[in-house]
């Protein structure tokens, strides 16, 4: 059974000047299993994020993760439920920044575990040496590279062992010389941990140099309900 089964998912905004309408007709990833969502600026990759996420609910649909009936759970109001499957399930490296400025590298890092309720100091130390970022342990964000925060961002999406990793752009921030290999990273580090791992990018040239296959979404003008679609399918 795959790690997040979606099917015949909506989700539209309608605002006054524009519509927009995301559909995901079918879509499953198996666990451990690496996939870079391409589309331009504005075809719903975030939106489709946010709700694999559980931080935003489908108009429509259904949606399996990790044997939990998700759409389901938003369905009922359970929020309790959906924040404790995201916290103990789920890594998040976002776009830039994200970091806590008053925490030390370490303590970013062992928050997410802190959150899931599974400390665990010997993984903290163990993915930042595999990141290279072993000597900045002690150190504020703000001391940092950027590239070096993002590792540190990678690490807190995997210090507690999330079963799926989303990435929105996480490159964004980064020097282009060095997005290619923070995508390798990245790829590299969830393998190694088993996680399922979502890229988020308008780049899909730059995602398959890294080594990702790309599921490319369908773009629609807008037609004569005035609502642009962006479709995301793969059986
Ligand atoms: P991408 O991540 O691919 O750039 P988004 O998911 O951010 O795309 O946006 C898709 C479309 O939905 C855009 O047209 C955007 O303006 C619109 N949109 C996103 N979030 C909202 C929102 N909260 N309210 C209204 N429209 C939104
Ligand atoms: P604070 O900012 O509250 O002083 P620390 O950075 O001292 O937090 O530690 C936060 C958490 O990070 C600790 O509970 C521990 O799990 C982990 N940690 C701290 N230092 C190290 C280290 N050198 N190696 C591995 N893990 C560490």
């Amino acid at each position: 059974t795959p790690l997040l089964a979606l099917r015949g998912v909506a989700k539209a905004y309608r605002g006054d000047a524009a519509a927009f309408a995301l559909e995901v007709p079918e879509f499953d990833l198996l666990a451990g299993e690496a996939l870079a969502l391409a589309g331009p600026s504005g075809s719903g990759k975030s939106t489709l994020l946010m709700m694999l996420a559980l931080a935003s609910p489908p108009d429509d649909g259904e949606y399996v993760f990790a044997g939990s009936d998700v759409a389901g759970l938003w369905r009922k109001g359970r929020r309790d439920a959906l924040a404790a499957l995201r916290a103990r399930k789920i890594g998040v490296v976002p776009q830039t920044g994200g970091l806590l400025p008053y925490l030390t590298v370490a303590g970013n890092i062992a928050l997410t575990q802190r959150i899931a309720g599974c400390a665990d100091p010997a993984r903290v130390l163990g993915l930042a040496e595999e990141l290279g970022i072993s000597a900045q342990l002690r150190k504020r964000p703000a001391a940092l590279s950027v590239g070096q925060r993002q590792r540190v961002a990678i690490a807190r999406a995997l210090a507690h062992r999330p079963a799926l990793v989303l990435a929105d752009e996480p490159t964004a921030s980064v020097h282009p010389e060095l997005a290619d290999a923070v995508l390798a990273l990245l790829k590299r580090e969830c393998a190694a941990a088993g996680a399922a791992l979502l890229v988020a990018t308008h780049d899909p040239d730059r995602a398959a140099r890294a080594g990702y296959p790309v599921l490319a979404c369908e773009t629609h003008a807008p037609g004569a309900d005035g609502l642009a679609r962006s479709v995301f399918a793969r059986a």
